[in-house]
């Protein structure tokens, strides 16, 4: 049954398309996001004017105050949690690891990880049976690259998303028997701004040819996969991992 969802970094991309879908299929939609509020208003906009219910709410999901700030937004303003998406996740420029330096590690695990053990943490408050809630279902964003490593790319993104892939197991484990299924999709070569913001606007142009579906994806085609995770429908699949990487 739908109710709340949060979609952490939910204003562009991935998370956006994601919120407008689940607008549609009749979630009340939590709209994070971090710098980008013109862009996480045009999602609400459109989910409302499409007749739903939504809400955005600037904050960075690495800190825990925040994290907390905007759980209790999401309680007071859209009703009790029944889902979260743990999306958020970024991507530095190119560098093979003898030249990373101790800052950037630091962002990048602060960002991909805390934020997403920060995330399960206060939904998982909310939602457990064991503290009083109706269950519900957390999907991980992960990546293609947790598989695959990133060499001379980015190593540390890679492993961020690996560790992200052990929270899905332990987590799902943990919360199995408390109403709570918690799964993970792997994209990899989305058409989004994250390869921009990587120092690389045109990497999926520039390699969706070495994929055996030889075509880039679109954040609709993750945003399908991660709305069924979510849903009634996939009520007995929890630790799962689906890839959305066009064979690779
Ligand atoms: P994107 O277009 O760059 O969007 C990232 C979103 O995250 C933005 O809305 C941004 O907010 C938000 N954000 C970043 N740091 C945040 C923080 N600390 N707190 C709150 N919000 C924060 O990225 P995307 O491609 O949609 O990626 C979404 C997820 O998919 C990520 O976990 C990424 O690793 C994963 N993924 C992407 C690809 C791909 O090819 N695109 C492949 C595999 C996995 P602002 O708008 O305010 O800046």
């Amino acid at each position: 049954m739908p109710g709340a969802l949060l979609i952490t970094g939910a204003g562009r991309g991935i998370g956006a398309a994601t919120a407008r879908l689940a607008g549609q299929r009749g979630y009340r939609v939590c709209v994070n996001y971090l710098h980008n509020g013109t862009a996480a208003e045009e999602v609400v906009r459109d989910i409302v004017q499409a007749g739903g219910t939504a809400l955005a709410v600037r904050a960075d999901v690495s800190r825990e105050a925040e994290v907390e700030r905007l759980f209790a937004t999401v309680d007071a303003e859209l009703g009790p949690l029944t889902g979260l998406v743990n999306n958020v996740g970024v991507a530095e420029k190119k560098s093979r690891i003898e030249d990373l330096d101790e800052e950037r590690l630091h962002r990048v695990l602060t960002t991909n990880v805390v934020s997403a053990f920060l995330c399960a943490k206060h939904a998982v408050r909310r939602m457990s049976t064991r503290h009083g809630g109706r269950g519900g279902a957390i999907v991980n964003v992960s990546s293609a690259a947790a598989r695959l490593g990133s060499a001379n790319e980015y190593v540390d993104y890679a492993a961020s998303k690996g560790a992200m892939d052990t929270l899905t197991t332990g987590l799902s484990l943990e919360v199995a028997a408390e109403g709570i299924r918690v799964n993970s999709v792997r994209p990899g070569f989305i058409r989004t701004d994250f390869h921009a913001t990587a120092g690389d606007p045109g990497r999926v142009d520039r390699l969706q040819g070495n994929l055996p579906m030889q075509r880039g994806g679109d954040p609709e085609e993750v945003a399908e996969a991660v709305l069924w995770l979510l849903s009634d429908q996939a009520s007995f699949v929890t630790g799962s991992f689906t890839e959305l990487a066009g064979g690779k």
